[in-house]
C-alpha cells in the first residue's frame, strides 16, 4: 500500500510500469496513494503535471494527459511521446523505470465531456490520442452512446495504442467506429475531408487533440460543416513555462485604491473580497484558502477557466482560450486583474 508524500505543493507516486507504445512512446504507469485516492480522482481528457529534474534549472514542469480511463483503471497513466530535441518528454522515456517515484500536481482540466448523453465524434493527431483514449474509453464502458474516432499519423509505425483501439473496435461494433489516417499514404488530411466526416455527424459532441495545424485545420472544417462552436472543444499541448510547483505567490497590497468589490462562486460556495490588481484571481483565492482550480499559473493549460458574469478584468496571457471561449466569457483566473466592477465570477 503506498501512501502520500508532498514534496512542496507536489505529490510523490510510485512508478509501476513502463510500457513501450512505439518506438518514440512510453505509457508511464503510477500508483494511486490509497490515504488519497479522492485527491487523484479525475475526468477522462485532463492530465497530471511532473516535477522533471534538471541540471540547468532545478526542475521543469511539463503536463500528460492521463490515457488511462477513471470508469476501469485502478492506476493512473500518462503517455509520453518523445519531443525531437525536447528535454522532458526525452528525460521521461530515458529515464523512468518501475520502482522509481514521480512527483506531480492532481489532475487538472477542462478538456473533459461534461456527461456522456450525447454521441461523440473524436478526432486525434499523434500523442493527441492520449486524453481522447480516456474519453472514447468511457463513453464505450459507461454510457450506450457511440464514438467516431478519426485518427492521423505520420505512418502505421507511430500509432499509439493501435490494438488497443482495435480491440474496442472489434468489441463495439456498432458503437465505435475508428479511421486511421496515415500521411505517408494519404497526405495530409483535407479540410474537404474533415468537413464532410463533420457533416455526417452534425449533432455530436467533438473533441480534438493533436498538433497545432492539425488542430487549425479540424476546426476551419468544423466551422465550413457548421458545427456549432460550443460543441468543438479542443486541448493543445505546449510546454509549460511557469513553475507550478512554485509555493503560492505571496499577496502584494501595493495598490489597495485599485481594489473591487468581487464574489466569486466555486463549488456551491461563494467568496467574497476586495480585490486589488497587484494580484491575480488564482492567487488571491489561494491565499484565502480556496481550492481554487489551477495548475501551470503562467496561461498555458486551462484548468482555471471561470466566467465572468459581471464587471471587467484583464488578462496577461490568454492564447489558450479559442475564440468560443471568450465569445462566452471565459477567462483564465492565474492572469485575471481586476479592471471595473463589482465583478462576479463562476468557476
Ligand atoms: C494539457 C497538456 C497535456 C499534454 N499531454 C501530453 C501527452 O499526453 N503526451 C505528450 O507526449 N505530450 C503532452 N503534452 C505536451 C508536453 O507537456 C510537452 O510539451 C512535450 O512533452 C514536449 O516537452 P519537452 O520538454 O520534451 O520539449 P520542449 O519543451 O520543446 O523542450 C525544450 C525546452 O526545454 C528547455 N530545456 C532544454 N534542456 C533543458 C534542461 N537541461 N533543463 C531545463 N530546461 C531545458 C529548453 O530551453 C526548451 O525551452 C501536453 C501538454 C499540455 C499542456
Amino acid at each position: 500500500m503506498s501512501t502520500l508524500q508532498t514534496v512542496g505543493v507536489g505529490y510523490e507516486l510510485s512508478v509501476t510500469d513502463v510500457i513501450e507504445e512505439t518506438p518514440d512512446a512510453k505509457s508511464i504507469v503510477l500508483r494511486k496513494p490509497e490515504n488519497s485516492r479522492d485527491l487523484f480522482a479525475y475526468r477522462p481528457g485532463q492530465f497530471l503535471t511532473v516535477r522533471i529534474p534538471s541540471d540547468r534549472t532545478g526542475h521543469v514542469a511539463r503536463s500528460y494527459s492521463l490515457s488511462s480511463t477513471p470508469h476501469v483503471d485502478d492506476q493512473l497513466k500518462v503517455t509520453v511521446k518523445r519531443t525531437a530535441d525536447g528535454y522532458g518528454s526525452n528525460w521521461l522515456c530515458d529515464n523512468v523505470e518501475p520502482g522509481n517515484s514521480l512527483i506531480v500536481l492532481p489532475p487538472s482540466g477542462r478538456f473533459t465531456p461534461t456527461d456522456f448523453t450525447n454521441d461523440f465524434l473524436l478526432f486525434a493527431a499523434g500523442s493527441g490520442i492520449t486524453p481522447i483514449i480516456s474519453i472514447l474509453k468511457t463513453t464505450l464502458l459507461g454510457s450506450d452512446r457511440s464514438v467516431m474516432l478519426f485518427y492521423a499519423n505520420r505512418d502505421r509505425n507511430s500509432v499509439i495504442f493501435h490494438s488497443e483501439l482495435d480491440e474496442y473496435a472489434a468489441k463495439f461494433p456498432d458503437r465505435l467506429t475508428i479511421r486511421y489516417w496515415f500521411d505517408d499514404v494519404h497526405g495530409l488530411p483535407s479540410q474537404e475531408g474533415l468537413a464532410a466526416l463533420a457533416s455526417d455527424h452534425l449533432s455530436r459532441e467533438v473533441f480534438v487533440c493533436g498538433p497545432v495545424p492539425f488542430m487549425d485545420s479540424v476546426a476551419e472544417s468544423m466551422r465550413s460543416a457548421g458545427v456549432p462552436p460550443e460543441r468543438h472543444h479542443q486541448e493543445v499541448f505546449v510546454s509549460i513555462s511557469g513553475d507550478p510547483f512554485e509555493a503560492p505567490r505571496p499577496i502584494v497590497d501595493d495598490n489597495p485604491a485599485s481594489a473591487v468589490e468581487t464574489v466569486v462562486h466555486l463549488d456551491g460556495e461563494s467568496h467574497r473580497f476586495e480585490w486589488a490588481s497587484s494580484n491575480t484571481l488564482v492567487d488571491v483565492l489561494l491565499d484565502r484558502g480556496v481550492d481554487v482550480p489551477f495548475s501551470c499559473r503562467s496561461g498555458e493549460c486551462g484548468s482555471c477557466a471561470c466566467t465572468v458574469i459581471s464587471g471587467k478584468v484583464v488578462m496577461e496571457n490568454s492564447d489558450i482560450l479559442d475564440p468560443s471561449d471568450v465569445a462566452e466569457g471565459y477567462v483564465l483566473g492565474c492572469q485575471a486583474r481586476p479592471v471595473s466592477g463589482p465583478i462576479e465570477i463562476e468557476f
